[in-house]
């Protein structure tokens, strides 16, 4: 099929897929929630600790110096990865949720007055929901939420029309984890900048699935986690505009942050190490470097290319079971297929999956104000990653034929 990538060779690069689940092949349908991992990540984060682990940045010894340098190497590659202007830009974080809320607190939280207004989409995950909620409540500022369609397109007019004289910030999803919809954020970036309003990419879904250029986006912060990378979890970026981060405060003191501490005053370092404060999770961000170097060996243009190829193959096989209803049929989507099912809950769809060996999710997907705009208590999705085929996909209308004759 389409996209030009050897799936039979990647698959084989990832140990968990290999095994049978119960008694049937593994289709692992749930790479939005997070990615399984490569036999490289696996092999990086045990290598740290096998042959060199030690704390970074503050030994002579020669294990602290190589564990610093390996640590450190990995603000090139995501460097590379997001084609970012200077590696000083790269924070380590936990994730993407931790991204957010350093933004939140340290950045926007210092420019609220009562009655400003932060914009959000209404197809956003909680991650970028309740962090801009503690910020407002803190200050008196307002959540402003820009509209989605019927098909699960970003209302452009209507978030246009929500930009206002009081709008201080603006954070979007670049792709939605529920309904795949790939955003116009180069359109929401344009709109922002005729105001002056900075803003905020939640990258979460994007990093795993297309090529990213932050610097032709234009955006002032993106963020993405390294579960979802192929990475470990634990560990992710923050990236920022440096002359952003030098205008931020810390979020979070303690150790490796500092320039020079007394009791009267502190210094605090430069950015990127201004963010990262106490011992990070240093075999992690080395792993979440080798799972970027394997995403970039593969090259995204044609894991993008599989998996719209894929998701072209997903849509017109299920388009034939009867009373299937995907939620979220925008023309730009990612390899995402959320559903209901008549007559079949969504959990009982997922139970019933499993069985058969297709691993999908089912739930609300960390977006309940999504579900109640589509009017739906769970959906089930699958989500696909570059280790998916057609098998996969036939494993899952199987399933669903099988979850049919269940129920009927
Ligand atoms: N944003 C989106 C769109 C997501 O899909 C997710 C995770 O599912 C997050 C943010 C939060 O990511 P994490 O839980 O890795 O911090």
């Amino acid at each position: 099929m389409g996209g030009g990538l050897d799936v039979a060779r990647l698959r084989a690069d990832f140990p968990v897929l290999q095994q049978p689940m119960n008694g049937k092949r593994l289709a692992f349908l749930d790479s939005a929630a997070s990615s399984q991992k490569p036999q490289a990540v696996i092999d990086a984060e045990r290598d740290c600790y096998e042959r060199y682990y030690a704390n970074i940045h503050r030994g002579v010894y020669q294990l602290s110096q190589q564990s610093t340098q390996a640590y450190e190497a990995v603000r090139g590659v995501v460097q590379r990865f997001l084609n970012a202007a200077d590696e000083r830009e790269v924070v380590f974080v936990r994730g993407a949720t931790e991204a957010i809320n350093l933004v939140a607190q340290s950045f926007v939280r210092p420019l609220l007055e009562p009655g400003d207004e932060i914009l959000i989409t209404g197809m956003e995950h909680h991650a970028n929901i309740v962090p801009w909620q503690l910020v407002a409540e803190a200050t008196g500022a307002r959540l402003v939420v820009a509209p989605v369609l019927d098909d699960g397109q970003l209302d452009m007019a209507g978030l246009r029309e929500r930009i206002s004289a009081r709008t201080r910030f603006i954070s979007v999803v670049h792709v939605s984890n529920t309904l795949g919809t790939i955003n116009p954020v180069d359109e929401v970036i344009a709109a922002a900048r005729e105001r002056d309003i900075p803003v905020l990419v939640d990258g979460a879904q994007s990093a795993p699935h297309m090529p990213v250029d932050v610097q032709a986006l234009g955006a002032d912060f993106y963020v993405f986690s390294a579960h979802k990378t192929y990475g470990p979890s634990g560990a992710g970026v923050l990236w920022g505009r440096l002359d952003r981060l030098e205008g931020m405060p810390p979020w979070q003191g303690g150790g490796d942050m500092i320039r020079t501490v007394t009791f009267e005053k502190t210094e605090y370092a430069e950015p990127p190490q201004r963010f990262e404060a106490g011992t990070p999770n240093i075999a992690g961000v080395i792993a979440m470097g080798a799972g970027l170097e394997y995403m970039l060996a593969v090259g995204r243009e044609h894991i993008l290319a599989h998996e719209q190829a894929l998701l072209a193959y997903a849509n017109e096989r299920l388009a034939g079971i009867d009373g299937f209803r995907v939620i979220g049929t925008a023309p730009d989507k990612a390899g995402v297929i959320s559903f209901v099912m008549a007559d079949a809950h969504p959990h009982d769809i997922g139970t019933i999956l499993d069985m058969e060996g297709v691993a999908v999710r089912a739930g609300h997907h960390c977006t309940q104000p999504l579900m109640q705009r589509f009017d739906v208590p769970a959906t089930v999705r699958a989500s696909f990653g570059l280790y998916n085929d057609t098998t996969d996909v036939d494993q899952l209308v199987d399933g669903l034929h099988r979850v049919k004759r269940f129920f009927a």
